[in-house]
């Protein structure tokens, strides 16, 4: 399986980061070995002193497909989860700086937090899908996918141009403003309205 991300996928994030807004999706990869399950803790890594928190709805693919047009886009993922795409935000700007790749910065171990999955039919899709993360119990993101700057559906019809998804597949669909350093010590949790209201789909403790 493949873990695809979406960058600067809202506006107001773009801009915190001094980011133009995209006109195509940002795209990148992280592989299997990023994934951070169970909530299980995130140990900070002696590479990075400025992880940030990055909360994402991630989706997961039920159907191989390439080229996917966009009237079928919905028939081609069946789950939802919430999720933290972890960055080294200083690892990230030298990259950027250099117009290096920036694998290091955001495809490292266990930088991919994964909540359990809910399935679509039990969030609204039409009306989109709110959520959030707190750092020990304060709001610091908040979310719609109704803000995205490129929907699920543009999303996949963007990606499967490039790249064959597969039964498995990951795609977080990027993060809205607020995002920030997390330090040691710290327990971030993302929640998600259902259609049961609002659920806490993660703890993740940063150690
Ligand atoms: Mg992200």
């Amino acid at each position: 399986m493949k873990i695809i991300c979406i960058g600067r996928n809202y506006v107001d994030h773009a801009k915190e980061l001094h980011n133009p807004v995209p006109t195509k999706p940002v795209v990148f990869m992280k592989p299997s070995t990023a994934l951070l399950v169970n909530n299980k803790p995130f140990y900070y890594p002696e590479f990075s002193k400025n992880i940030h928190h990055e909360v994402e709805v991630v989706l997961r693919i039920c159907k191989n497909g390439r080229h996917i047009q966009p009237q079928y886009a919905r028939t081609y993922f069946d789950a939802i989860a919430l999720g933290i795409d972890f960055t080294a935000r200083d690892l990230q700007a030298q990259c950027k700086q250099k117009g290096y790749p920036w694998e290091i910065a955001k495809a490292f171990d266990d930088s991919a937090v994964l909540s359990p999955f809910v399935p679509i039919e039990q969030v609204d899709l039409d009306e989109g899908i709110p959520f959030r993360l707190e750092r020990n119990d304060q709001i610091v993101q908040q979310g719609h996918t109704a803000q995205m700057i490129f929907s699920f559906t543009d999303i996949l019809t963007y990606v499967s141009k490039f790249f064959r998804l597969t039964v498995g597949d990951l795609i977080y669909t990027g993060t809205p403003a607020g995002v920030g350093p997390v330090q040691i010590g710290d327990v971030l949790k993302g929640w998600m309205q259902t259609q049961k209201g609002w659920q806490q789909m993660f703890v993740c403790e940063i150690k």
